[in-house]
C-alpha cells in the first residue's frame, strides 16, 4: 500500500504504527519487499527506542513516553530508526521535528519524571501478576474519598521489600507498593489497607514541629480508623510479615 504524505496529514487515512513503517521502508528501499514489522511501546527508564532484524523481520521498540505524541512525530522517529537501521540517508528534518518535540518543556519533565522513578526509584508499572494497583486505587477513590482523588503514578517495588510496604513521594507524586503483596497467598485486604494509607499520605501532608517531622499526625490517625477492615488487615500484616 502507498499513501502520499499529503493524504496522511489530511487526515484522510489513519495508518497504525507498522504501517507508518512499512510505508518508510518502502520509500528508503524501493526494490525490496517489506518484511514483517512489528512495532510495540515499552516502558523504559528514558527516552530511548530501538529497532532490529529479528526472525526475518523488523522489530521495533518506542518509549511509552511517545504512545500519545502526533503522528508526524512517530513518523519522523521511524525515519531516524528504519534509517539507521538500513543504513540510510535522511533528510535532517525528521531529526529535527523528532528533537524539538522531546525539547518540549513538558516532555522534558515527563522524561525526568521517568527517570527519577524508573530508573532510580525501585518502581514498576501499577501492573501486577494478580493485581492491577491503578483499579484498586480506583476503587477505594470512589468508596472513601467520593472519587476525588487525583491518581498519582502507581507503581510495585522491583524487590519483595518487608521493611517498606507502602511509600508515598510526593517529590515525584507517586505512591510504591511493596511487591510483597501481589500474591494470591496473602489476603488482597492487606494490600488495600496499605494502599489506603498512602492514599491519605496524599490528603495529609507531613507536619514539621520544630525540628521534628510528624507524618502521621491526629488527623491521620483519625482517618485510618475509618477504614472499615483496619484491624483485620493489620493482622494479616503482622501474621504474613
Ligand atoms: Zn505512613
Amino acid at each position: 500500500m502507498q499513501y502520499r504524505s499529503s493524504e496522511i496529514q489530511s487526515g484522510l487515512l489513519f495508518e497504525s504504527p507498522s504501517e507508518i513503517y512499512a510505508r518508510i521502508f518502502q520509500e528508503l528501499k524501493p526494490r525490496t519487499a517489506v518484511p514483517p514489522i512489528q512495532v510495540c511501546f515499552r516502558r523504559f527508564a528514558n527516552a530511548n527506542s530501538f529497532i532490529r532484524l529479528a526472525q526475518g523481520g523488523i522489530e521495533v521498540r518506542i518509549t511509552d513516553l511517545l504512545e500519545g505524541a502526533p503522528a508526524p512525530i512517530g513518523e519522523a522517529l521511524a525515519y531516524i530508526l528504519l534509517g539507521k537501521l538500513l543504513r540510510r540517508e535522511i533528510a535532517g528534518k525528521y531529526a529535527h521535528r523528532y528533537r524539538l518535540y522531546l525539547n518540549r518543556r513538558d516532555m522534558r519533565g515527563k522524561m525526568q519524571l521517568i527517570r527519577q522513578i524508573r530508573g532510580r526509584k525501585f518502581m514498576s508499572g501499577p501492573i501486577g501478576k494478580y493485581h492491577n494497583l491503578d483499579d484498586l486505587f480506583e476503587t477505594l477513590n470512589r468508596e472513601y474519598f467520593s472519587g476525588l482523588m487525583g491518581r498519582p503514578l502507581l507503581g510495585w517495588s522491583r524487590r519483595l521489600s518487608r521493611t517498606m510496604l507502602g511509600h508515598f513521594d510526593p517529590s515525584h507524586n507517586a505512591i510504591i507498593i511493596s511487591r510483597i503483596f501481589d500474591d494470591e497467598r496473602i489476603p488482597k485486604v492487606a494490600l488495600e489497607y496499605v494502599m489506603f494509607h498512602e492514599m491519605l499520605h496524599l490528603c495529609h501532608p507531613v507536619e514539621h514541629a520544630g525540628s521534628r517531622r510528624c507524618v502521621h499526625t491526629k488527623q491521620f490517625k483519625e482517618a485510618e480508623q475509618k477504614y472499615p477492615h483496619l484491624r483485620e488487615a493489620k493482622e494479616i500484616l503482622k501474621r504474613n510479615l
